[in-house]
């Protein structure tokens, strides 16, 4: 008989901590339980990549239909309802998260509605009253979107309040330039919002290959976004006083949980600019990037270390600096992907439960950013790996058939970052419909070690777009 209530404790019941409790429970026989405060299905689920996608394929019909009228189908433009795509999509949340719950339930996991916080290295206090003890305590909080610091941030709303919209906004101001101010700017201007961006830097997308950010851009302003970069908010209001400036009105929830400062519905919103403009909005959306959940927990009392950022320090197999407490996912602030904090839960199951020591592979990992077209992207941009040792870039942009039949403007791009010395590919970088899906194909050859004589060696699948990545025969150049 164990001295403690269960062998492990999940706190969060988002991608990560509800594969931890199901695996440990399910294949490793683990005695689990999980408590979660909100709805089981965490960010991904319930309020990021799921719904978000949903409303991708939603925003892609408007140009679907006019390309059809350019392959010669009858396709009269019609309206896209935000009400009827709303209630289909909350049923749908509603359904995944049923699931989430019936999996845990099925594998043997006890689930809390409620929030957990340690009370020791072994004990976690629930807002119900109830206090567990664990063998093994599992942190899997996740991030939540921030706000930045300017007067009156808080007319604004975040991603998480995005699903919950009564109306679209006719006119709205996007803030930020990553992955998902891009998102949505591109989603927003399919549904027929008239959509500007503000980026404080030279180019969005940080950190991605700049050939691809470019690409990017210019077939977003391409698509109707009002795209301005080196440019912020200074100031934001919501209704004039005498002095021109006010306070901000009396409110209306825009929807999430714990959001309680808004503004009245209607109201515009005034924001000036650093480019010395001011302007209207009927809604100003905040991605300015996440912050880790790792606040009154009781962490630091426990001795666990928390980063600048708000991040749960931890070590290669996801331990914290107190032995019994590990952390996995967007908390720990490593790479903040879903099926990243799903490779860490299972990492973390192999090493505690199942006697075999396993870190996560960090490396070589494929991503995607939903814009319109899609990056797909894996490995080095051609700016780090120049950085890091001599190279081959094998690089070509051009109108696909598909558009180009339905005289469209839009170009897609295939990249190649080789080495010279290894012949190695080192990165590949797509900007395409579908890209997503491409890039999940190129990622196996890359982690694999291909060489860019290997790709040469593949035949090409004709007629694609992506079977330019084996017919690249010369370097555009060298670095
Ligand atoms: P990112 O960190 O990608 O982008 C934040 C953006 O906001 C940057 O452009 C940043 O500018 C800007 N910014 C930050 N602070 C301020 C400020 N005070 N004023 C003005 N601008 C500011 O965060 P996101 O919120 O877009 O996404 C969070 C994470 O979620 C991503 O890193 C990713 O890991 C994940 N995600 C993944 C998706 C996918 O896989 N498709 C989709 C959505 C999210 P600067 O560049 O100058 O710092």
């Amino acid at each position: 008989m164990s001295e403690f209530d269960y062998d492990l404790f999940v706190i969060g019941g988002g991608s990560g901590g509800v594969r931890a409790a199901r695996v440990a429970a399910g294949e490793a026989g683990a005695k689990v339980a999980l408590a979660e405060e909100d709805r089981y299905g965490g960010t991904c689920v319930i309020r990021g990549c799921v719904p978000k996608k949903l409303m991708v394929f939603a925003s892609e019909y408007a140009s679907a239909a006019k390309e059809a009228r350019a392959y010669g189908w009858d396709m009269a433009d019609g309206d896209f309802h935000w009400d009827r795509f709303k209630e289909k999509l909350e049923t749908e949340l509603d359904r995944l998260e049923g699931v989430y719950r019936k999996l845990l339930k099925g594998s043997g996991v006890e689930t809390f509605d409620a929030r957990a916080t340690l009370k020791d290295a072994h004990t976690v206090a629930l807002s119900t009253g109830e206090v567990k003890t664990a063998k093994h305590i599992l942190i899997a909080t996740g991030g939540r979107p921030v706000r930045p610091d300017l007067p009156n941030a808080h007319l604004g709303m975040v991603s998480d309040d995005i699903f919950h919209l009564d109306a679209l906004p006719k006119r709205v101001l996007i803030v930020g330039g990553g992955y998902i101010a891009c998102e949505f700017a591109c989603i927003l201007n399919g549904l027929g919002v008239e959509v500007t961006q503000y980026y404080r830097g030279a180019q969005i997308l940080r950190g991605f290959d700049e050939e691809a950010r470019g690409l990017i851009a210019e077939s977003m302003a391409q698509r109707g976004v009002d795209l301005h970069v080196g440019t912020d908010i200074v100031d934001m209001h919501c209704e004039e006083d005498e002095d021109g400036l006010t306070a901000p009105v009396e409110v209306t929830q825009y929807g999430a949980k714990g959001v309680e400062e808004v503004r009245e519905v209607g109201k515009p919103i005034r924001v000036k600019a650093t480019n010395g403009k001011t302007r209207e909005f009927d809604a100003v959306f905040f991605a300015t990037g996440r912050r880790p959940n790792s606040d009154e927990l009781g962490l630091e009392a426990l001795g666990i270390e928390i980063g600048r950022k708000g991040e749960i320090k931890v070590d290669g197999y996801s331990q914290t600096a107190v032995p019994s407490v590990y952390a996995i996912g967007d908390v720990t602030d490593r790479v903040n992907l879903t099926p990243v904090a799903i490779r860490e839960g299972m990492a973390f199951v192999e090493t505690v439960f199942k006697g075999n020591p396993t870190e996560v592979d960090h490396d070589l990992i494929p991503s995607a950013v939903f814009t319109q077209p899609e990056l797909g992207t894996v490995g080095l941009s051609e700016e780090a790996a120049r950085d890091q040792e001599e190279i081959e870039v094998y690089s070509t942009s051009f109108r696909p058939m598909q558009t180009a039949f339905a005289e469209g403007e839009g170009r897609v791009l295939m990249k190649l970052i080789v080495s010279k010395a290894t012949r190695k590919v080192l990165g590949c970088h797509i900007v395409s419909p579908g890209a997503g899906e491409l890039i999940q194909m190129v990622g196996i050859a890359v982690k694999m070690g291909a060489t860019k004589e290997d790709f040469d060696r593949t035949v090409a699948v004709h007629p694609t777009m992506s079977e330019e990545l084996v017919t690249m025969r010369n370097p555009v150049r060298t670095a």
